[in-house]
């Protein structure tokens, strides 16, 4: 076992979305900060890879960015931005070429990053409901900034605006899909921070989450971080009610004042050796396939597409059966880049870890393809074009790839059924930083290393 001769300002478990920006953050403030990631390539849920002799890349998560609009709210992208010191269009986030959709039967609305798109679709369908749209769409902000929910449920919330149970369960779809972590309902407080972040704020994309990953860990390392890759935190060093160190797997100890945790609430409590929060149910099934021409060719003219098969789905995922009732799909070159972008189109369904088994390698492999071959015979009920083209390369993973690459338990993509909120944990100098302390999706993840850094790091050292 070796200890680095210098203790660190601050550790920072895991080098996804979240704990990139906190080292960004903190390595602002602070001179030594060091981020730890178990594996070789940075990015975690929303991270890549390469089939094919390298000659494609996929990035197995990026759907889309959120949060695309600036904002004069205090928390918008600028304000993360600056506090990250970089420049939004350093990033090369480009905005749509095409609308998104959702569809449910007898209901399809269109939006894109003008929020009067999604108000004129509502009119032409509900034209009855725009009143209580608009008052939705006004009260969605002040929501989002409350301290505590109005609503427990998301779904009792938008009937206090909306009566037609068509235009709730419409209204409902793209916000669950992309970040409700729990089954059943979210609070009308996440709900509205997810709806004004994707709905209202708008979309955008950068050509592959590797370029975004890229930019981030080159600031970090400019601002003199430091990442170890390919070493998983095998525990946390406990005295006297503190983080004396966190024990990597290869047998070094980095000593430190503070840390934060990227990995989840309870996998971070097992690494303390003790039992915190709640493990989540939601994760995913996804297929992506690669085009030898722009999907548009195809007859794929969505961004992104949220579908529902019935409008009185339930926001429960039933675990015996492939839960093709609510599809996400996504066009990746749909964005506007300068140059063309990958033709991968994306087809996710939310899955239950224990509907899937490795035991027998091969009976695995038979699920993933039956999976596979039910949702494209839904999708091509929308892009029957599709049902005519072989993709060049095709990839399908399960909730159990998730968790191997992410190590969160039960393969969440949303993490577990218990946040933070203040990133607090019942150790005083150790602190949860992304999907488990509230902050989901890309800029929710990045916004959330900015904030418990600020509250719980920086502010602390200069009172
Ligand atoms: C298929 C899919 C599609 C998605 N699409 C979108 C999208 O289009 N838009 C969007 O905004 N969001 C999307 N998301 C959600 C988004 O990716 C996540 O909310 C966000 O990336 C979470 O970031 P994080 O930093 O909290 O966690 P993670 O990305 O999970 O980062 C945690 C990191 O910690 C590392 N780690 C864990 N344990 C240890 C340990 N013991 N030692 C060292 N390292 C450890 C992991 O390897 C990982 O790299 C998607 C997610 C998935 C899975």
């Amino acid at each position: 076992m070796s200890t680095d001769a210098q203790p660190w300002d601050v550790v920072i478990v895991g080098a996804g979305l979240s704990g990139l920006a906190a080292g960004i953050r903190c390595a602002q403030f602070f001179k030594r900060v060091v981020i730890v990631e178990a594996h070789s390539k940075l990015g975690g849920l929303n991270s890549y890879y390469h089939k094919v002799d390298r000659s494609h890349l996929f990035s197995n998560g990026l759907h889309t960015v959120t949060n695309f609009r600036p904002t004069s709210r205090r928390w918008g992208r600028d304000l993360v931005m600056r506090n990250l010191g970089l420049d939004w269009e350093s990033l090369e986030i480009r905005p749509p070429r095409y609308p998104s959709r959702i569809s449910l039967p007898g209901v399809s609305l269109v939006f894109d990053n003008d929020p009067r798109v999604l108000e004129e679709s509502i009119a032409a369908r509900f034209p009855s409901e725009v009143d209580g749209y608009r008052r939705l769409f006004a009260a969605v902000e002040r929501e989002s900034v409350a301290a505590q929910a109005s609503h427990a449920d998301c779904f009792e919330y938008l009937r206090t605006f909306i009566g037609s149970p068509e235009l709730v369960a419409a209204l409902a779809l793209p916000v669950l899909c992309y970040g409700a972590y729990q089954e059943g309902a979210i609070d009308s407080r996440l709900f509205a921070i997810l709806f004004r972040s994707l709905l209202i704020e708008g979309c955008g994309s950068p050509i592959d989450i590797k370029s975004l990953l890229d930019r981030l860990q080159a600031r970090f390392k400019a601002l003199g971080g430091e990442l170890i890759t390919r070493s998983p935190v095998a525990s946390f060093s406990v005295e006297s009610g503190r983080v004396r160190a966190a024990v990597l797997a290869d047998g070094r100890v980095l000593e430190g004042a503070r840390f934060l945790s990227s990995a989840g609430l309870c996998e971070t409590g097992r690494l303390c050796g003790t039992q915190w929060g709640r493990p989540g149910t939601i994760s995913v099934f996804q297929w992506i396939g690669a085009y030898d021409r722009p999907l548009e060719q195809l007859g794929i003219r969505d961004t992104l597409h949220f579908a529902a098969s019935c409008v009185d789905y339930t926001w429960r995922i039933p675990g015996d059966r492939v839960f093709s009732d609510l599809i996400t799909y996504s066009a990746n070159d749909n964005y506007a880049y300068p140059q063309p972008g990958h033709a991968h189109f994306k087809i996710s369904c939310f899955s239950h870890y224990s509907e899937w088994s490795l035991a027998d390698r091969a009976a695995y492999e038979a699920q993933k393809r039956r999976y596979a071959d039910e949702l494209l015979k839904v999708t091509y009920g929308y892009y029957p074009a599709l049902a005519e083209a072989k993709p060049l390369v095709e990839d399908l993973f399960s909730p159990l790839t998730v968790e191997r690459y992410t190590r969160h338990p039960g393969g969440t993509i949303y993490g577990g059924a218990v946040k933070t909120w203040d990133g607090r944990t019942a150790i005083p100098n150790l602190f949860i930083i992304g999907n488990d302390q509230g902050g989901v999706g890309i800029m929710g993840a990045m916004t959330s290393g900015v904030l418990v850094s600020n509250l719980q790091v920086i502010l602390p050292k200069s009172a």
